[in-house]
C-alpha cells in the first residue's frame, strides 16, 4: 500500500520505516530540512535500538523515501499519517497548532478520496475538528475520513514495539476506512480494536495516565517502605505476580519523565476538567511524581549538608534507558536542581551526551562512565541504565573522596554496596 507519514520524529521514523520493512511503500515527510537532508545522506536523527538497520535496508529496497514535501507526500499514497508534537502548553492544555497546521496543508493538496490518520497523542475530540479543518480548507471538496489510530510503541523498544503490538486501536466515524487500515497493519498480525475516534483519542490518554498512575503508586509505596524499613522490590515482586497487578511499571524511582507521562497526564485532567470533572486523582499522581525528586534531593543534601562547590557524579541524562531523549528527563532536571544547589557536576550517558549539552552547560561531560566517580564527593545513578551495572564499583569507589552513592533507580544491592566499603543510599530499602 501507498502510505505517508507526515512528521518523522521518534514516532513517524518508526511508524514509516516498520510500514517499509513489511512491504508498504512509504514516504517520510518533515519540514525540517537538516532532518530530511540527513536521512537521505544515510543519517540518523535520532538513536533506537535497530532502526538504522531498518532505514538502510527499506530506502536501498526502494519502499522509504524522505522529503519536506507534504504536496508530494498527499499526492503520492492513498493514507496520510500525521506523527507531528503535540505539546504542552503553560496551563497543562495541548498545544494542538502542529495538528492543525498539517490538516490544513493536507487539505491544500487533496485531489482525491484520502485517508488521513492521527497517530499523534491528541485530546478527545480534536479528530472532529481535524474533519472540519480539512473540509474547510479542501477547495476541491474531494471525500475523505478521518481516523484516531494512537501509538504505543514505547522509546528504546520502538521497533519491536511497532512490530509486535499488543493491539492496534482504530479509530473511526464511518466503515469505509475499516478495510484499508485492516490491511495496512494485517502483516503484523496483531490485535485489532475498531472503535469511535473519541474512544480511540481516549484510550491513549487514559491508558498513560494510568500507568503514570502504577508508577507513582509504586513510588508513594516506596516512601512507607523507607520509613518502616521494609525492601519495595519486594514489595513490588509480590505484588507484581498477582495477574491482576502485574510487575510492570512497578518499579519505584526518581519519577517519570519524558516527553509522553507527563504532558499526557496534564493533558488529560485539563480535558477532564473541560468537561466537566476534576480528576483529583491524576492530580495526586503528579504531585507524589514531584515528591519523589524532592525527596531524592533531601536525601543527598542531608548527607552531604551544603551542596555548595561539592563535586558530583552523574550516571545517566536520558529519561529513561536505551534512548538518547532528554525531553523533560528526571536525570537532567536532578542535575539542573543540584547546580543550583552549587554543586559541580560530572556527568555521562552512553546515548544521551550530545542532546544533553545544551541542559548543562557547565557540567563536565565524561565519555568513560568508570572515570565519572573521580574526584567527587559523591555518585548518583540517575537512569536506569542496564550498562551501569557493570560500573567499576572498586574503581569508582577509590575515586570519590568519600565512598557515598545515591541510587535513585535502584540499580545495586545495597548488602553487596555495603561489603564494598559504600555509603549506599537508594530508594524504598
Ligand atoms: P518528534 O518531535 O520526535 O517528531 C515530530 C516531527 O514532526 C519533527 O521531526 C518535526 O520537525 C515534525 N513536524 C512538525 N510539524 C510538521 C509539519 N507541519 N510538517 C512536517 N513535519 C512536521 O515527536 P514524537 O516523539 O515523534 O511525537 C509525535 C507524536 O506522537 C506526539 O503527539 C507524541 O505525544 C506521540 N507519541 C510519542 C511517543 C514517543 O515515545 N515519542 C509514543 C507514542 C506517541
Amino acid at each position: 500500500m501507498k502510505l505517508t507519514i507526515i512528521g518523522t520524529g521518534y514516532v513517524g521514523l518508526v511508524t514509516g520505516t516498520c510500514f517499509a520493512e513489511v512491504g508498504h511503500h512509504v514516504i517520510c515527510v518533515d519540514k525540517d530540512a537538516a532532518k530530511v537532508k540527513l536521512l537521505k545522506a544515510g543519517g540518523m536523527p535520532i538513536y533506537e535500538p535497530g532502526l538504522e538497520e531498518l532505514v538502510k535496508k527499506n530506502v536501498r529496497a526502494g519502499r522509504l523515501r524522505f522529503t519536506t514535501s507534504t504536496k508530494d507526500g498527499v499526492e503520492k499514497s492513498d493514507i496520510i499519517f500525521i506523527a507531528v508534537p503535540t505539546p504542552p502548553q503553560d496551563d497543562g492544555s495541548v498545544d494542538l497548532s502542529f495538528i492543525e497546521t498539517v490538516a490544513r496543508e493536507i487539505a491544500g493538496s487533496m485531489t482525491r478520496y484520502k485517508i488521513i490518520v492521527d497517530k499523534s497523542t491528541v485530546p478527545v475530540k480534536t479528530g472532529d475538528k481535524v474533519a472540519e479543518t480539512i473540509k474547510r480548507y479542501c477547495k476541491s471538496k474531494v471525500e475523505f475520513d478521518v481516523v484516531s489510530n494512537p501509538e504505543f510503541l514505547r522509546e528504546g523498544f520502538a521497533v519491536g514495539d511497532f512490530i509486535k503490538p499488543d493491539r492496534v486501536v482504530i479509530g473511526m466515524h464511518s466503515k469505509r476506512p475499516e478495510q484499508a487500515m485492516r490491511d495496512v497493519y494485517a502483516p503484523f498480525e496483531a490485535p485489532i480494536i475498531c472503535t469511535d475516534i473519541n474512544s480511540a483519542e481516549l484510550i491513549k490518554h487514559a491508558a498513560n495516565s494510568f500507568l503514570a498512575l502504577k508508577i507513582s503508586y509504586i513510588n508513594a509505596v516506596s516512601v512507607i517502605c523507607e520509613a518502616s524499613g521494609a525492601n519495595v522490590i519486594e514489595v513490588a515482586n509480590g505484588m507484581g505476580m498477582d495477574a491482576r497487578i502485574g510487575r510492570r511499571f512497578l518499579d519505584a524511582g526518581l519519577g517519570f519523565g519524558g516527553s509522553c507521562f507527563p504532558k499526557d497526564l496534564s493533558a488529560f485532567i485539563k480535558i477532564s476538567e473541560q468537561l466537566g470533572y476534576e480528576f483529583s486523582l491524576l492530580k495526586e499522581v503528579q504531585k507524589i511524581n514531584t515528591g519523589q525528586m524532592e525527596r531524592f534531593i533531601k536525601k543527598i543534601s542531608d548527607t552531604l549538608w551544603v551542596l555548595k562547590d561539592k563535586k558530583l557524579g552523574v550516571l545517566g541524562l536520558a529519561f529513561k534507558q536505551n534512548t538518547d531523549d532528554v525531553r523533560l528527563s528526571p536525570a537532567i532536571e536532578l542535575c539542573q536542581q543540584l547546580q543550583k544547589m552549587g554543586a559541580q557536576l560530572r556527568v555521562h550517558d552512553p546515548r544521551a551526551m550530545e542532546k544533553a549539552r545544551p541542559f548543562l552547560p557547565h557540567a563536565t561531560f565524561v565519555k568513560d562512565m568508570d572515570a565519572v566517580a573521580e574526584g567527587c564527593d559523591a555518585l548518583v545513578v540517575a537512569t536506569e541504565w542496564p550498562e551501569f551495572k557493570k560500573l567499576d564499583l572498586e574503581r569508582a569507589r577509590k575515586g570519590l573522596t568519600h565512598p557515598i552513592m545515591f541510587d535513585g533507580r535502584n540499580l545495586f544491592d545495597p548488602e553487596e554496596m555495603e561489603r564494598l566499603g559504600f555509603i549506599y543510599k537508594s530508594i524504598g530499602r
